[in-house]
């Protein structure tokens, strides 16, 4: 008997307990219902993701249930929210019991690991397409904008860098003595939820790196009307990536990769003892527009575009 629509969301998607205070109706009706608490704005974000754009076809569907909601909670992160529940659109080519399993399994896993609920969402036939909406609460006027940055804030990021640019490499062919972890980085990235949250009345902007440092630094340029210089000795490059560099002179490949999902963030300097978590310096706010590299005692410009959907 084939699976119908109300059954694949029962048996997939509506099985888990919801662990939100905010969840007051998840899955089931027309709308869920959220209640907020006092002191806290909603913040609200969209991403989707497209077979053969943003995956390729074929993806593990673990993995990618994963991916989807982590790059989700990882843009409520940059803003120093915390996430309280998704919606989650579905167009599925086929119903594939297998996959649904695995990729359910991914995503809903990761949302209990971060006490998110799936409230709600939609489910149509076409083109493997997958979006999904988070919300999270920020506490009134705290969120972490883009537009905050001042000349001679201090330039910050969690993680490493490039270690999913790279894990992309790999994937394309590129030989790596010990691909585990990069490939990891990119199939699996780890939402900064507890960095963000930590950042609130510290950072002066924040942003996620989706699109590859250049771009998204690029953004906070851009938003707050200042410069910056990054400095290349302080990048914090995995031994992995500075192997890959070093055997095939691609230095830009940290830079503009994009995948890794960690943060990027400005801190006043009178505010940087009270970062609290393992973060690097990489670079300053500077008063001059454009966005700079110091490497090897030279200045250079570097170009901050990001990927174009619509022009490539
Ligand atoms: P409607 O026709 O009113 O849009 P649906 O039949 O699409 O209702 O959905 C029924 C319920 O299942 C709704 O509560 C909806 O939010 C939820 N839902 C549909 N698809 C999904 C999904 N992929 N994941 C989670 N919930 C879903
Ligand atoms: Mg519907």
């Amino acid at each position: 008997m084939p699976i119908t629509e109300f059954s694949l969301i029962q048996q997939y998607f509506a099985r888990q307990k919801y662990k939100s205070r905010t969840t007051c109706l998840g899955i089931g009706d027309d709308c869920a219902l959220l209640s907020l608490p006092e002191g806290y704005q909603l913040a609200v974000t969209t991403d989707t993701m497209v077979e053969g754009v943003h995956f390729f076809a074929g993806t593990n569907p673990e993995q990618l249930g994963h991916k989807l909601l982590a790059v989700n909670l990882s843009d409520l992160a940059s803003m120093g929210a915390r996430p309280v529940s998704v919606t989650l659109a579905l167009t599925l080519p086929t119903v594939n019991a297998e996959w649904l399993a695995a990729f359910s399994k991914g995503f809903l896993t990761l949302a209990e690991q971060h006490n998110v609920d799936l409230i709600g969402g939609d489910t149509t036939a076409g083109p493997l397409t997958l979006t999904v909406q988070a919300l999270g609460l920020v506490p009134e006027h705290k969120a972490l904008l883009r537009s905050g940055a001042k000349a001679g804030d201090l330039i910050y990021m969690t993680g490493d860098l490039g270690d999913a640019g790279l894990g992309l490499k790999i994937i394309l062919g590129y030989l790596c003595k010990q691909p585990d972890d990069a490939l990891n980085r990119f199939n699996r990235p780890d939402p900064q939820i507890d960095a963000g949250l930590s950042l609130i009345d510290v950072a002066s902007a924040c942003i996620d790196i989706s699109d590859g440092l250049a771009a998204d630094l690029g953004h906070i340029l851009e938003h707050s009307q200042v410069g910056a210089c990054i400095d290349w000795e302080c990048l914090p490059l995995s031994d992995s990536v500075q192997n890959y560099i070093d055997e095939t002179g691609d230095w830009n490949m940290p830079l503009t990769a994009g995948d890794d999902y960690q943060l990027c963030f400005t801190v006043s300097p009178d505010k940087v003892e009270q970062l609290k978590g393992k973060f690097t310096q990489i670079g300053i706010i500077e008063s001059t527009p454009g966005l700079r590299l110091r490497k090897s005692g030279n200045v250079q410009a570097l170009m901050s575009k990001g990927y174009e959907h619509f022009y490539k």
